[in-house]
């Protein structure tokens, strides 16, 4: 069996040119678009590229963003008082803390202090205890990217053995939540699961949410299922790339060690899910994609509920 790639491309574009028919309509009633605010502090270059593609997708697609980048320096409470003036503006719909923040700050007590109808990742526990509800909540942005992936590529949820791997607070349980929502069968596993491969193997949706490269592989993976691979992972080691790529991929990821020190990575097995799986989203392009639009889906959704549109 070959898998079915679930490339997240075609799906963020089309996400994406929802949303600015949305904020076309926005600005119509409105006036104005809605604005979304992202606050960065320090110079961690991966914050850095992950700021700037939520800047450049907001500009894009016709949204008002705000780029606040603070120095490394800078004090809890000078954040705090940050936080607190996007809060009472008016014109700011959606605010965003890019983690990590260095440790003078507090990051739980600054997230709290986001006001929960200005809250995009949906990290806030207001949004939390409301998603696990299942009431209307904003919803973190990486597992609602997977259910757009699971809806729009047809692939039945409900009533379906859905297993997770991961349990944090931004993938792991809020995919759990939406999964049941969603009226699938769920299971969550972790690093004290017993006999992991036993669980994972009667999954039919299987959704990877762990940090290690290549750590889900074909002993894991029921015949037929569905993979979603949440996992970024820098691999510098060409060994290991040879043992996660298959002959048409594996040239181009040497020359990506070779040129940038290392390759993006999922947390599967790549060339295992390929051969046992139904359907597999790739590293890079698949999940990734979709945080990105989800989150300006997030912002429009903000925006018309806390101006009553
Ligand atoms: P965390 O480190 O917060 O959580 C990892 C989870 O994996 C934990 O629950 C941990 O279990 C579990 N785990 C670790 N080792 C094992 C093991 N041997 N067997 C079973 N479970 C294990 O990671 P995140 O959830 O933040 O991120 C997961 C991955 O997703 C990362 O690669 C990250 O880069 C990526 N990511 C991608 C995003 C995207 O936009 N596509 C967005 C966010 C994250 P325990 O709780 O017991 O320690």
């Amino acid at each position: 069996m070959t898998a079915r790639i679930l490339s997240g491309k075609p799906i963020a574009e089309a996400i994406k040119f929802e949303i600015s028919a949305d904020i076309s309509q926005f600005r119509r009633e409105h006036g104005s678009a809605p604005c979304l605010a992202v606050v960065r502090v320090g110079e961690d270059p991966a914050s850095a590229v992950y700021v700037g593609n939520k800047v450049k997708t907001a500009e894009e697609i016709g949204m008002i963003s705000e780029h606040h980048h603070l120095a490394d320096t800078t004090s809890h409470d000078a954040m705090l008082a940050l936080v607190e003036s996007l809060n009472r503006r008016d014109d700011v719909d959606g605010i965003l803390v890019q983690l990590p923040l260095p440790d003078q700050i507090d990051g739980r007590e600054i997230l709290e202090a986001i006001d929960p109808a200005k809250d995009v990742d949906g990290f806030h526990p207001i949004n939390v205890g409301r998603l696990s509800q299942g009431e209307k909540a904003l919803v973190p942005c990486t597992p609602a990217g997977v259910i757009e992936i699971l809806k729009r590529s047809e692939i039945e949820i409900a009533g379906r053995n859905a297993v997770i791997v991961g349990r944090s607070n931004i993938v792991g349980k809020p995919m759990a939540m939406l999964l049941l929502q969603e009226n699938a069968t769920v299971t969550i596993c972790h690093s004290r699961t017993r006999d992991l491969a036993d669980v994972t193997r009667r999954a039919d949706i299987l959704v990877a949410a762990i940090g290690r490269p290549g750590f889900v592989r074909g002993e894991h993976i029921g015949e037929g299922a569905t993979v979603i691979d949440v996992g970024i992972n820098n691999v510098s080691d060409p060994d290991l790339a040879r043992e996660l790529f298959g002959v048409d991929e594996i040239e181009k990821r040497l020359a990506a060690i070779d040129k940038r020190g290392f390759t993006l990575v999922g947390d599967v097995n790549p060339k295992d899910a390929m051969e046992r799986a139904g359907a597999f989203t790739p590293v890079p392009g698949g999940v990734g994609l979709l945080t990105v639009a989800m989150l300006m889906k997030n912002t429009v959704e903000a925006a018309r509920s806390r101006r009553k549109i």
